[in-house]
């Protein structure tokens, strides 16, 4: 996976705001800065430095680091200086109160707390560690430590509850998308809605069509041929025989995923046939409705044995993944996103305005109908 570089030198004082006691940090337009510093990376996002006339950052500190871009929310972030000599990489595979489980890039596995300065750094950009981090660690002794970096991260499911950025899980590469040709149906319009679950976080989507076994693949060319166009990969699969498979293995080994779809499509026993009992050590897939039983509700990574990891979290569902506004969902549809900016209103919802751009191509059989449906369906809340 790439790392992004530090802009700054380290060793630089940097002025970096400490976050007050009980504030609320507000995240807006997130998800359109991620995704314009994605798709068009034409201009560096503005350094938006907080004024701080109303008193939301309360305090400045001179701390000893670097001052960078972070790549996942388009802002800045201070990445402290740390004695290197002193500490181990490590990825964090699950957090628990104040302890982290992370595995050292040397093979332990131990539980570290986080140092004090992680948790009031605030640049607004920072948020203390959550699973999938990369992280810089000072071992303590065998089995414990102390986190002393976090890593810039690259991507965070996130979710905004009441003016507030939670993150569930940082550096997720790829989101398998699962779907079943039969028992149960096909339901496009779900796979689009991961679909812009994973264009608005900046993740690579992987649109896996299970249960081959039980249909003629031919009757769903033309719907794999929509995505395929569009550039998503679509898989044919059967984890009662075997088809397929082997790809989805190729491409889970040695990288981040999530597994996500409707219950029933086939998740475990796919996960299953990658790796004998790795359905089952993925308890979110396969207990989605067993909510409410004494599960902890934060995420974990399960690791493979032949390396990478999946995502383990009992929430996805609830969290549903995404925060979209209505006036960004276009933006996420891939085949809509070329036509928005050739629409009459600037504010065109593409749902009912006349000189639409967007339903001029639907029109016109640029767009596929059902996929503009969805957007339809998306965008009324659905
Ligand atoms: P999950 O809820 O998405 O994890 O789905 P499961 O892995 O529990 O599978 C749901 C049901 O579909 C089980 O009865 C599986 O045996 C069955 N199933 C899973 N994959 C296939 C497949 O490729 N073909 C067929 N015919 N059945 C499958
Ligand atoms: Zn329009």
């Amino acid at each position: 996976m790439s790392r992004r570089k530090s802009k700054g030198k380290g060793g630089e004082k940097v002025r970096a705001s400490f976050r007050k006691k009980h504030e609320q940090r507000r995240r807006k337009g997130d998800v359109t800065r991620a995704f314009l510093a994605q798709e068009e990376s034409l201009h560096d996002t503005p350094q938006s430095e907080r004024v701080s006339g109303k008193g939301e950052l309360s305090r400045k500190r001179t701390v000893r680091g670097a001052r960078i871009e972070s790549r996942e929310t388009g802002g800045f972030e201070v990445l402290p200086d740390v004695d290197l000599s002193m500490c181990v990489e490590g990825c964090v595979l699950a957090v628990h109160g104040l302890k982290s489980r992370v595995r050292l890039a040397d093979g332990r596995l131990i539980e570290c707390t986080t140092r004090r300065l992680l948790k009031t750094l605030s640049t607004d950009e920072r948020h203390v560690v959550v699973a999938g981090d990369r992280v810089m660690v000072r071992p303590a002794g065998e089995r414990e430590g102390v986190i002393e970096r976090i890593e810039p991260r690259t991507t965070a499911l996130a979710r905004t509850v009441r003016g507030r950025r939670h993150v569930l899980v940082a550096n997720i590469e790829q989101m398998f998308v699962i779907g079943s040709l039969a028992q149960p149906v096909l339901k496009p319009n779900l796979i689009d809605r991961f679909l812009v679950a994973a264009e608005a976080y900046g993740i690579v989507p992987i649109i896996c069509l299970n249960k081959v076994d039980l249909v003629d693949p031919a009757d769903f060319e033309p719907t794999a041929g929509v995505y395929g166009q569009l550039g998503y990969r679509v898989l044919f699969l059967s984890a009662t025989t075997g088809e397929g498979t082997e790809r989805l293995r190729e491409r889970m080994v040695g990288h981040r995923s999530v597994v996500v779809g409707q219950s029933g499509v086939g998740k475990s026993s796919l996960l299953n046939a990658v790796e004998p009992g790795l359905g089952l050590r993925v308890r979110a897939v396969s207990r989605e409705s067993e909510k409410g039983r004494h599960t902890t509700t934060t995420a974990q990574l399960v690791e493979l044995q032949s390396g990478g990891h999946i995502l383990d979290t009992p929430g996805i569902r609830q969290w549903q993944l995404w925060d979209v506004e209505p006036h960004e969902l276009a933006g996420f549809f891939r085949d809509l996103r070329p036509y928005v900016s050739h629409c009459r209103f600037p504010d065109c919802t593409h749902i009912h305005e006349d000189g639409c751009a967007v339903k001029e191509a639907v029109a016109n059989g640029q767009i596929d109908l059902r996929r503009y449906d969805s957007y339809c369906h998306l965008h009324r809340g659905d």
